[in-house]
């Protein structure tokens, strides 16, 4: 637990959260600072490069510290490509997206350095532009080795998946004169997982497209490694990193969003009711799994939360659920030393990953206001949302 709440005990003990509008992001810089630490010792190991994915947390006030540690961004389109240019200026910006459309291509060209492409005819239709602009012109492979069970919605290598090209489609499909745009190619199969997932996967990269793989600039290896979790084999990482630089002579790439800010970030809240049924106690919070932790459902998983189990070793049991309309907008059920009540306060853990960028307004619900915790253990509000913020996304603006 210590890991995952230490950054934010002193601030609680200071009594300063009390006067916080609920719910309400806090992000951790010094957390943060210390995930960068981890990530820039891999660079300086191995001179790898390791960028941000955006999608898992683009809170880009944060961007110039991280920006001291890492070498740049990936973007999932043009937008968070957009990003990555305006907020960390001085760094790479990548982007890897399932299909680039027409319409957006060219103002991409403004922001990438490096563009991945999902498929064959993808390369063949944009590839020559993008090089002729200067680009670093890569292709996703998927070398079809799961390594993970149970969540095919997390599993690019799943059957059936959309995304990268097999070996037997590239056999079809590749052709001499698109394979010489190419500079590198990018895999992204692991969520969530530890240095032996990748190394099993290097050996199926290796086995499927080993051959190619020496006429590449550079090997990009996703995210999904957990390189900043406490249990993590960074030295096998090292491993994989040199093994690639060395068998093939390219570059490495790693960009884990997670990994970036996990830990970094809680959620607080406030319990605005307490119903019962059939024995069960139930506390209704301010703050909603469906709009304001969407993992929580999608992923599922229960996230952490200060001062209670999720088993029921503490004698006082509740099951915790937003104030939506929807009856599986639930967080969990937790235990706790004492009872709950209206007013009481709640801070759940690893709370800057897959949230602010990607909550919602579903029922009309208040999207979370943000702040930082800085070194100092002072808060400042970086952000607040309000009621237009919801409408504006509905209709005529007015
Ligand atoms: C999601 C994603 C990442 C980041 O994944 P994490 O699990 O947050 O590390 C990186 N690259 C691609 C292509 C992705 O889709």
């Amino acid at each position: 637990m210590n890991e995952i709440f230490d950054g934010i005990s002193s601030f609680l003990k200071s009594g300063k959260a009390i006067s916080l509008k609920t719910p309400c992001y806090v992000i951790d810089e010094k957390k943060l600072e210390a995930n960068g630490e981890i990530l820039a010792s891999v660079i300086s190991h191995t001179g790898c490069r390791i960028l941000l994915a955006q999608k898992a947390f683009s809170n880009y006030d944060f961007y110039p510290l991280l920006e001291k540690h890492i070498s740049g961004t990936e973007a999932s389109g043009l937008f968070e490509a957009r990003l990555g240019k305006e907020e960390m200026p001085s760094k790479e910006v990548h982007v890897f997206c399932a299909a680039y459309r027409d319409d957006e291509f060219d103002e991409l060209l403004n922001y990438a350095d490096h563009i991945v492409f999902n498929s064959v005819n993808q390369l063949k239709r944009f590839g020559r532009k993008a090089k002729d602009c200067g680009k670093s012109i890569g292709l996703r492979i998927n070398p079809e080795y799961s390594t993970q069970e149970g969540h095919e919605i997390y599993d690019p290598c799943a059957k059936g998946s959309r995304l990268g090209v097999t070996r037997s489609v590239w056999d079809k499909e590749m052709t001499a004169e698109v394979l010489e745009l190419l500079d590198g190619l990018h895999f992204h199969t692991l969520c969530e997982q530890g240095s032996d997932a990748l190394e099993i996967t290097l050996k199926a990269v290796e086995e499927k497209f080993g051959d190619v793989l020496s006429q590449m600039k550079w090997l990009n290896m996703g995210g999904g490694h957990h390189i900043t979790k406490s249990d993590y084999d960074v030295a096998r990482l090292e491993k994989c990193i040199n093994h690639a630089k060395e068998k093939w002579g390219v570059e490495v790439y790693l960009e884990p969003g997670e990994a970036v800010a996990i830990n970094a970030g809680y959620l607080i809240s406030r319990v605005l009711d307490v119903v019962e049924n059939n024995g069960m106690k139930i506390a209704i919070l301010d703050s909603s799994a469906a709009c304001h932790m969407p993992d929580v459902i999608e992923m599922p998983y229960t996230p952490p939360l200060l001062d209670a189990v999720t088993d029921d070793s503490k004698p006082f049991r509740y099951r915790l659920g937003g104030p939506t309309c929807l009856s599986g907008d639930v967080i969990g059920d937790y235990s706790f030393d004492k009872e709950l009540k209206a007013g009481d306060m709640l801070v759940f853990g690893d709370m800057a990953i897959y949230t602010t960028c990607k909550n919602n307004t579903f029922n009309g619900m208040p999207l979370p206001d943000i702040y930082r915790l800085d070194r100092n253990g002072d808060e400042e509000k970086l952000t607040c949302f309000g009621y237009s913020d919801f409408k504006q996304r509905l209709g005529r603006k007015k």
